[in-house]
């Protein structure tokens, strides 16, 4: 195994499109690394530079040290895993996964032991034999790993392997991936637009945006400590509700947040300065408490949509004069009893609140 090194990669395609601007980023040996971000953002794009299936426009690739941007992608040391499975429909399940060692030149009982290790590793033993159409979805994708790791390659690569997954077997192979991670101590690059596979699976999130890198860190840091509104807002389900605010003096050395109609709120700001012009507020669902009408540290809503979904219900709310719908994920026992367009008070747990300047920067940072 070995780190991967992206040094101001660029691609711009033939019909003009940017679609990676100036990507840097560090993968260390043996790390679980998530690519996300909204569709046409450029992960794709970068991932197949990395195979070697694009030619970056500018920029180097470095695997275990070695400049490789030059190399086939043969010559690399990766392996990629492609959500379209891409089996051969005539081979069975052991040809499949033999089929590029035997290409390589490698002898007949290499690639029968190979094949053997990496059927034990993917509990595909007893389907050697069949042909992909003989096989389930969770079955196929697979066997479409198992080749990638007959090659032994230093880096794997996997673009969206799991989006034509149904959400149970999403759910099953995400936990088989991580299992397997933990087997193969493997570098992987993990290509996504599901917030959810990122932050389950990987051990660090790079979230792109129009083909930048946004922010990269741990899952856990990036839902506490996002570096922007829109990291923010990418991560995290229901998403973040951001409330449109000035942020005033409170007279006493302090400030307060002022959403305008639906109240004021006391808080204790780092990072600001003066008073802000077109700042946000931003909290999470599950930052926000329904509490009653009259409550002095509440914002005053209006209940619009209950959702009961068992372990949560979701409090959809109206806040006057705020355009979005403010939502609040809340315990059964607390929303039981709410009825449609009931005046209520949502207080948030202030210490999580986030606030972004008008440019989108987290000021809490
Ligand atoms: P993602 O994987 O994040 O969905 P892609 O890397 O596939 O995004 O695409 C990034 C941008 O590059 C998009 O605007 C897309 O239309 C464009 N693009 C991707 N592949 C090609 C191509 N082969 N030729 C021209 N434009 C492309």
């Amino acid at each position: 195994m070995a780190q991967l090194r992206l040094a101001g990669l660029a691609k711009r395609y033939d019909n003009g499109a940017h679609a990676v601007h100036e990507v840097n980023l560090d993968v260390e040996d043996g790390e679980f690394m998530v690519l996300v971000g909204p569709s046409g953002c450029g992960k794709s794009t970068t991932l197949r530079m990395v195979a070697g299936l694009e030619d970056p426009t500018e920029g180097r690739i470095f695997i275990g040290g070695q400049d490789v941007t030059d190399r086939a992608p043969a010559q690399r040391g990766v392996a990629m895993v492609f959500q379209s499975y891409a089996l051969y429909p005539h081979m069975t399940v052991a040809q499949n996964m033999g089929f590029g060692l035997k290409m390589a030149g490698q002898s007949r009982e290499q690639v029968e032991q190979a094949v053997r290790h990496a059927a034990q590793t993917l509990q595909l033993e007893a389907l050697l034999q069949r042909k992909p159409r003989e096989l389930s979805g969770g079955q196929r994708q697979r066997v479409a790993i198992g080749r990638a790791i007959v090659r032994q390659p230093q880096v794997f690569l996997f673009d969206e392997p799991l989006s034509n997954l149904d959400a149970a077997l999403r759910t099953q192979m995400r936990v088989e991936l991580s299992r397997l991670h933990e087997r193969l101590r493997a570098t992987i690059v993990y290509v996504t637009h599901d917030q959810v596979e990122a932050m389950t699976l990987g051990q660090r999130i790079a979230v792109f945006n129009q083909g930048r890198i946004e922010q990269v860190g741990t899952p856990m840091d990036l839902y506490a400590q996002p570096a922007n509104r829109f990291v923010a807002g990418f991560l995290g389900s229901p998403r973040m509700n951001f409330l449109p605010v000035r942020v005033l003096p409170d007279g006493e050395g302090g400030w307060q947040l002022d959403a305008g109609l639906a109240g004021r709120l006391a808080w204790r700001a780092h990072g600001v300065r003066d008073p802000l012009s077109g700042a946000a507020v931003g909290v999470r669902p599950e930052h926000l408490q329904v509490m009653a009408v009259d409550d002095p540290q509440a914002l005053q809503a209006q209940v619009e949509l209950v959702e009961h979904l068992g372990d949560v219900v979701l409090v959809h709310c109206r806040l006057p004069g705020v355009e979005d719908p403010v939502t609040v994920k809340s315990p059964p026992e607390r929303a039981a009893q709410l009825s449609r367009h009931e005046a209520v008070g949502l207080r948030p747990q202030t210490e999580h609140l986030l606030v972004f300047d008008a440019q989108g920067a987290n000021l809490g940072r």
